[in-house]
């Protein structure tokens, strides 16, 4: 391998077992050498690489993955099995990788406090600088329904719980409108430090911060994710589009179902959008099977 491609590879690597994916790697690493001169060959894109390398999930259709073509068992002979070989390794890297996390499938045993443990006094994205506590999540690990923000405000900030000040009051209010308490559900963001001033959190902080939510969601297995404003619900679906162009319309996301809706703070400065708010939250009482709270 390319000693350029080598070293990109290690620091890959590195940032994974940083990310407590560890173990994902290694027991790949005995898994025989097929995927690696894909790797080789499709760097510049490592989470692609590890994809073709990962097992299909029930959402892969959704996310674009090609169904990985067998080469074992009845092959046809000589040149033809040289070419269905070469068609299959063809189909195997196609999806596009955005994130690490999207890519790697899920750590066995993973828990709550293993991702938070792992998180430990986080300096890797330059929002550590400004936090005064990491604000991880809160709420049950068996929870059905897994509402996600974007980051921690001041109050936030100031507490290490999510969605706290007024905006969480409003959240908590949602909550008990749906005939469910808050320490049913489960809440958190995409990033776990406040950014300065409120503002939205940046690309690269959402890069770096990501695979811990996407590890959290993969722990509790949720029926339902409601993300929570733009940032939450272009994270986790990978996409630029405005929210107005997609909520409250129902996606697959790793085996969850998964709506977006205005975030709670929007409200606040929109009030007439609650009616809509409700009906998505109404949606999510449906496929819940949830009867709205007796005044
Ligand atoms: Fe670490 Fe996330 Fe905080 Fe950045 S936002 S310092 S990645 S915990």
């Amino acid at each position: 391998m390319d000693p350029a491609d080598r070293a990109r590879v290690e620091a890959w690597l590195r940032y994974g077992d940083d990310l407590g994916l560890g173990p994902y790697y290694r027991s790949r690493a005995t898994q025989g050498t097929a995927a690696e001169p894909e790797l080789g060959a499709q760097f510049g894109s490592a989470p692609r690489a590890m994809a073709a390398a990962t097992p299909a999930r029930a959402s892969a259709p959704a996310l674009g993955l090609a169904p990985k073509t067998s080469v074992s068992g009845s092959q046809p002979a000589g040149g033809a099995a040289q070419k269905s070989a070469q068609a299959a390794a063809s189909v195997l890297p196609v999806i596009a990788g955005p994130s690490l996390f999207e890519a790697a499938d899920r750590i066995e045993n993973d828990t709550l406090e293993h991702i938070r443990a792992d998180i430990g006094d986080c300096t890797r994205c330059k929002l550590h600088k400004g936090r005064t506590n990491i604000v991880f999540g809160v709420g049950s690990m068996k929870a059905e329904l897994v509402f996600v923000g974007e980051g921690p405000g001041h109050d936030e900030d100031l507490k290490g719980e999510p969605f706290v000040g007024r905006a969480g009051k409003l959240l908590t209010q949602m909550i008990e409108a749906m005939g469910l308490r808050r320490q049913d559900v489960y809440i958190c963001n995409v990033v776990k430090c406040r950014p300065p001033e409120n503002r939205l959190p940046e690309k690269d902080e959402i890069t770096t911060c990501s695979p811990f939510l996407y590890r959290q969601i993969d722990v509790i297995r949720p029926k339902v994710i409601c993300c929570l404003g733009s940032c939450a619900s272009q994270t986790l679906l990978q996409t630029t589009q405005g929210i107005s162009r997609f909520r409250g319309e129902w996606f697959d996301f790793r085996g969850s179902k998964l709506i977006a809706t205005y975030h709670p703070a929007y409200l606040l400065r929109n009030p007439n959008a609650k009616g809509e708010v409700w009906k998505d939250l109404q949606k999510v009482m449906s496929v819940l099977g949830l009867q709205p709270k007796r005044k």
